[in-house]
C-alpha cells in the first residue's frame, strides 16, 4: 500500500470527504478528537477494517491502533461478532420490549465482576456515569459529586469539568453551557491525593452523595491510581457515607477480564482490599457492546433496585439493551477468553517495549505508563512517573505531532492526540506488530527534531 511505500500516503478523497461534512457537520465531526485539532493534517476517513487493520477513503491500510477508541477488542470485523450482528439484525433491529440475550449480557459481566448483582443496559458511556450519579445521589440524598483532574466520564453537564480526553486535548477547563448551579455540585480534586480527598470530606462529607474515578485513569493518557489509592478512597468515602462509582468504560474487559478492579481486587496491582472494601457502582461500555453503541452500569441489588420501575431513581431508553448491540457485546466477550486476553498482553508488551527503545534511541525523553494491557506514551523529561492531570499536560504536544504524522505516513493509525491511551487488540499479531516496528525508528528521530 502506499503508507508503505517512502512517500507521503494519498489523502486526496479523505480531504475531499472533510471538506464536505464541514459544510453540514460541525468541525466535520460527530466526536471532536476525530477533526486532528491537535495533531493538524488531513483527518483520515475509514471505509473499512480488518482485524489490526484499517483502511481509508484513498485505499491506504494502516494498522490501527484506535481500535474504535476501545471496543474492537478482537480486532475490526470480527467474523463471528459480525455473524452474530447480521443474524440478530435479520430478526428484527429492535422491539422495545425486552429480549432473552439481555440477560445473558447481564450474566456473562456478572459473572467477570461478582461483587455485582443487578446490572442495566444503556447506550453510551456518558448513559452510564449520569445514572450511577443519578443513583449515588437518589441513594444518598446528598446533593455533591466527587470526581477526580483529568478523569473523563462522558459529556454530562456534571462530569465535564477538568475532564481529560478530548477536553484536554483542546485545553477546555469545562464547557460553556455548564451552568455555575451544575458545576459547583461536583468537586473536581487532584488524582492521587488522599489528603485533598480527607479535606474534601472533613469539609462536606454529609453533603457529599459519591465519588466516581476511573479504574484507571485512561483519558489523559493512561494514569493507573498509585497503590494505597483506590483502598484510601473507598475507605474515606464509605467513612462518611458515600458511595464510590468506579468508571470501567475504558478499562472494563480490556484492561484484564475482569476489568482494572478485577485487577485490583486479585492483587494483581500490589494493593489489598480487606473484605468489604469495594466499590458500590460500576459503569462499563465500549467492549461491552462490541463496537455497537451499548453501556451498562451495575452494583449490589439493594443500589440498583433503587431504579425505576422498581424504585424512585427514573432512568430509561428507547434503544437501551438493543439485540443487535447485544449480540455483538455478547459475542465479544464470549470469545475474550484467557487465550485472548493473552494475546493482548503480548501485543501491548512488545510494543510497549518497541516504542521505548525505538525512543531511546533516538534520544526522546518519555514515559511509558501501563494499566494491564492498557497503555500510554507520555513525551516529555519526567524525573519522576507522572502521578496527576498537571503531570500529563505538561507533555511536549510538539513532539507527539512530529511521531503521530511520521507514523500515520508510515501506515500506523495512532491516537490524534497526546492524551489517549494506545488500544491494542487480540488481532495485533506479530505480522502487524512488525509493520508497526518497521516505522518506529523514523517516527522517534521525526519527534526528537521536532522543537516547539
Ligand atoms: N467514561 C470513560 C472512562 C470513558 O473513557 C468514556 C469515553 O471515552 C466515557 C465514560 C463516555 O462514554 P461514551 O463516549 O460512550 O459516552
Amino acid at each position: 500500500s502506499p503508507a508503505q511505500g517512502t512517500g507521503q500516503p494519498d489523502t486526496a478523497r479523505s480531504a475531499a470527504l472533510a471538506a464536505r461534512a464541514s459544510r453540514v457537520i460541525p468541525g466535520g465531526v460527530n466526536s471532536p478528537v476525530r477533526a486532528y485539532g491537535s495533531v493538524g493534517g488531513t483527518p483520515r476517513f475509514l471505509v473499512s477494517g480488518r482485524g489490526p487493520y484499517v483502511t481509508d477513503a484513498d485505499g491506504t491500510e494502516y494498522v490501527d491502533l484506535v481500535a474504535s477508541w476501545g471496543p474492537a477488542l478482537l480486532g475490526h470485523a470480527q467474523p463471528e461478532v459480525i455473524a452474530a450482528v447480521q443474524a440478530a439484525a435479520a430478526r428484527g433491529l429492535g422491539f422495545g420490549a425486552s429480549v432473552p440475550e439481555e440477560a445473558e449480557l447481564a450474566e456473562e459481566i456478572i459473572r467477570r465482576v461478582p461483587l455485582i448483582e443487578r446490572l442495566r443496559l444503556v447506550s453510551t458511556g456518558t448513559e452510564a456515569t449520569m445514572t450511577a450519579i443519578r443513583l449515588a445521589r437518589g441513594a444518598t440524598g446528598r446533593p455533591l459529586i466527587i470526581k477526580f483532574a483529568g478523569h473523563y466520564h462522558g459529556h454530562s453537564d456534571g462530569l465535564l469539568a477538568e475532564a481529560g480526553s478530548g477536553l484536554a486535548t483542546l485545553a477546555l477547563p469545562g464547557s460553556a453551557g455548564v451552568t455555575a448551579e451544575t458545576a459547583g455540585q461536583t468537586l473536581v480534586l487532584p488524582y492521587n491525593d488522599l489528603p485533598a480527598l480527607e479535606a474534601a470530606f472533613a469539609e462536606h462529607g454529609d453533603r457529599i452523595a459519591g465519588v466516581i474515578a476511573e479504574a484507571a485513569a485512561a483519558n489523559m493518557g493512561v494514569l493507573p491510581p498509585e497503590p494505597g489509592f483506590t483502598r484510601g478512597m473507598i475507605e474515606l468515602a464509605h467513612r462518611h457515607g458515600a458511595l464510590v462509582i468506579i468508571d470501567e468504560v475504558l478499562t472494563g474487559f480490556r484492561s484484564g477480564p475482569s476489568g482494572y478492579w478485577g485487577l485490583q481486587a486479585a492483587g494483581a496491582t500490589g494493593e489489598d482490599f480487606p473484605e468489604g472494601v469495594a466499590p458500590d457502582l460500576f459503569t462499563f461500555g465500549k467492549v461491552v457492546g462490541g463496537g455497537l453503541p451499548l453501556a451498562a452500569l451495575g452494583g449490589r441489588a439493594e443500589l440498583m433496585d433503587l431504579l425505576a420501575p422498581l424504585g424512585p431513581v427514573y432512568q430509561a431508553g428507547t434503544l437501551s439493551g438493543n439485540p443487535v448491540a447485544v449480540a455483538a457485546g455478547l459475542t465479544t466477550l464470549r470469545l475474550a477468553d484467557a487465550a485472548a486476553y493473552a494475546r493482548l498482553a503480548t501485543a501491548a508488551d512488545t510494543l510497549a517495549l518497541s516504542v521505548s527503545e525505538a525512543l531511546t534511541s533516538a534520544g526522546v525523553a518519555h514515559r511509558i505508563a501501563r494499566a494491564g494491557t492498557l497503555f500510554s506514551v507520555a513525551f516529555g523529561d519526567y524525573e519522576r512517573a507522572p502521578r496527576t492531570y498537571a503531570d500529563m499536560q505538561r507533555q511536549d504536544v510538539v513532539k507527539h505531532r512530529a511521531f503521530f504524522h511520521a507514523m500515520l505516513a508510515g501506515g500506523v493509525n495512532l491516537p490524534p492526540s497526546a492524551f489517549e491511551a494506545w488500544f491494542v487488540t487480540a488481532a495485533h499479531d506479530d505480522a502487524a506488530l512488525e509493520r508497526i516496528a518497521r516505522v518506529l525508528p523514523a517516527a522517534a528521530v521525526a519527534a526528537a527534531r521536532a522543537e516547539g
